[in-house]
Order: C-alpha cells, then structure tokens, then sequence
C-alpha cells in the first residue's frame, strides 16, 4: 500500500512491550515510571489479530521490538503465530540479547528469521554505565547463541552517544574483520522526557567515519537498495559490513517504507513525530477487521513525509522504548 507521497509502505515493527531489563542512557531517564499499566497492553491475541489485518494491507515484514521484546511472557508463541498469518515474508527481531542464549534456538524453529543486536561498546565497565544495568558477557553470549541458531545474517546496532562510547566505535567497527556481522553506528535521536540530553550527545555520522576511516582504513560502499537507513562499507578484507543510520545529520524519509505498532495499540506514523492511531479502543469496542483495516490504511496515507529535527520539532509523548525504535 502506498503513502500520499507514493512510498510503498509494507514494514510493521511491532513493540511487545515497553519494559525493559536494561536502562540505556540514550532511551530511558534513569528515574521515572515509563510503564502504561498492563491491562492497557494489547494482549496475544489482539496482537495477532492486528498484525493479520496488517498483512491484508501489504504489511509483509514484521520486525518485533521494544522495550525488551524478550522479556514478553509467551515469545514463542507469539512468533509461532506470527509466522502462520498469511502474507508475511519475515520476521525479525531487535533485541539487547540478554535472554538470546535461552531462546535463540526455540524462536529460530517456529519462524524468526534474523536479529538486531544493540552493543555500544566492547568494554564490560562502560557498557553497565551506558545499559545501566547490563552485562557485556551475557550479551555476547546472546550473540553467539543467535548465530549457532542460525538467526543471520546478525546486526549489531550502536547507538554513538558522546562522552560515553564515541572512543569504542573503532574496536566494534573492527569485529567486521573477523565475524560476518553487519555492524551499524546510530546517530542518538532525540524524543520525550530526555531530548535535551540526547541533542547534546550526537556524534555526527561524519566523524564516526573519520574515526573509523583513520584507525582501519577506507570504507568501500557496497550496494544498497535505498530503504535499509544504512548504506553498507566494507574494510579491506573485513568478512561483515559496517553502516551507519544518520537520522538527524542526513534524514533518509524519502526512502521510509516502515510504520510502528506501539505496545498499547497504536500506530505510530513516523518515529520522530507524535501523530498516532488508536487500534485499541476501537478494538475493544468490538470493531470489525473491516473497521480496523480502515484505520490502518488511514494511517498508512496520513504517513507524514518525515521527521521535523531540522526545525526543532521534537516528539513529545513518548520515549524510544515506549516506541520501539
Ligand atoms: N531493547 C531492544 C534493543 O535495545 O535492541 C529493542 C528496543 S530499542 C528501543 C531499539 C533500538 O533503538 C536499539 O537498537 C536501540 O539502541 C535504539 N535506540 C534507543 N534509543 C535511541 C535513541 N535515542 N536514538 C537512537 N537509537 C536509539
Ligand atoms: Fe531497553 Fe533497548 Fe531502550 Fe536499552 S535501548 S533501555 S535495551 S529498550
């Protein structure tokens, strides 16, 4: 289905859950309860029924996020039923890996195809700080797991956040060399409660590369097929790629093909700004797929042509977790 700009828009991703067993700096206030209360969530089946009707629309790649969308009681089932609704291609998933050496193996047998991985630094002391709570080892065993599960090819995301890990890009930019990992740098973007920080902390994509560039060498472009937000170089003799998704120094709305479905039932149009539709009560006023179908494709042409950051428009309502980024 297409926008009013004519972007063909076929790429749900799909927040199970705005909990989370970490706090990273970049998406959560360290303090503050940022959890809408359970009965607010849509539940298993809602969910399924939602994304059906979103597959009837064109809605043929899902991308399952959060929150932590690992920590959502019944995952497998989920994905299992997920992988039965007619129509959908894919399914992915964005994960900070913590519960990945558990689950990598049972998600991979009933239908999740591939992983995102966020890992901001290599540095056990830095990544507590930055995740607040985390545990570098347990997340690169999370790693691990997901390639013996066979979930490839595996993205590790980073989001770049000055004073915290601008140093350690060129040690994650490394692991390219050796792993057949795609690894992709994240401009901070700013949204809710912590936007004045996360302005403050944008390491241009411009200077990521520099750092990478006089550390390892020139980045060879390879081919892109103009929707993926990073466009992917390679190192010299590197077995994996590295890119880099630059939202706010190089927006890339022209080429969005993606919509959100947030935990409690809305659809968000575009991540950085506020404009949202509610499946939920409808849904729970006994609304026909008919009905919501409608909705949905109000949406998709509503899609708003992009982000405002250049005009300091700010989203407001909601933090990345909330969203599901
Ligand atoms: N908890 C999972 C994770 O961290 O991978 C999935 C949810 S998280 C909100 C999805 C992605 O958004 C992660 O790659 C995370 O690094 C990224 N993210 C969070 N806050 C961000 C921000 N302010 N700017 C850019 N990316 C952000
Ligand atoms: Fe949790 Fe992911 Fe946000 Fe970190 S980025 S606090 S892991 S939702």
């Amino acid at each position: 289905m297409k926008d009013s700009f004519g972007r063909e828009i076929h790429y749900l991703r799909v927040s199970l859950t705005d909990r989370c067993n970490f706090r990273c700096v970049y998406c959560m206030p360290a303090k503050g309860n940022f959890y809408a209360p359970l009965p607010h969530l849509l539940t298993d089946a809602e969910l399924i029924r939602l994304i059906r009707i979103a597959a009837t629309i064109g809605f043929d790649r899902i991308r399952l996020t959060g929150g932590e969308p690992t920590i959502r009681p019944n995952l497998v089932n989920i994905v299992q039923g997920i992988a039965e609704i007619p129509g959908i291609k894919e399914i992915a998933m964005t994960t900070n890996a913590v519960k990945l050496e558990q689950i990598a193996e049972p998600l991979a047998r009933v239908g999740l195809k591939r992983v995102n991985i966020s890992i901001d630094t290599l540095d056990a002391e830095r990544f507590h700080k930055m995740t607040r709570f985390g545990q570098l080892d347990q997340v690169w065993r999370g790693i691990l797991a997901a390639e013996r599960a066979g979930l490839k090819p595996i993205k590790l995301n980073s989001v770049v956040v000055r004073g915290h890990n601008e140093e350690d890009i060129v040690d994650l930019a490394r692991l390219t060399l050796e792993h057949e990992w795609d690894m992709r740098f994240i401009e901070v973007m700013p949204l809710g409660a912590i936007a004045d920080f996360q302005m403050e902390s944008v390491v241009p994509v411009a200077e990521m590369r520099l750092r990478i560039e006089s550390a390892l060498g020139k980045l060879e472009p390879l081919d892109w097929d103009g929707h993926n937000p990073a466009r992917p170089h390679r190192l010299r003799g590197g077995l994996g790629t590295i890119g880099f998704i630059s939202s706010v120094t190089e927006p890339f709305c022209a080429g969005c093909d993606r919509m959100r479905l947030n935990a409690d039932g809305r659809l968000r149009l575009c991540l950085l700004r506020d404009n949202e539709v509610d499946l939920l009560a409808p849904l729970r006023a006994g609304a026909s797929d008919d009905d919501l179908r409608e909705l949905m494709q109000g949406g998709v042409w509503n899609k708003p042509w992009g982000h405002g950051l250049a005009e300091h428009v700010i989203a407001e309502t909601r933090i990345m977790s909330q969203i599901g980024g």
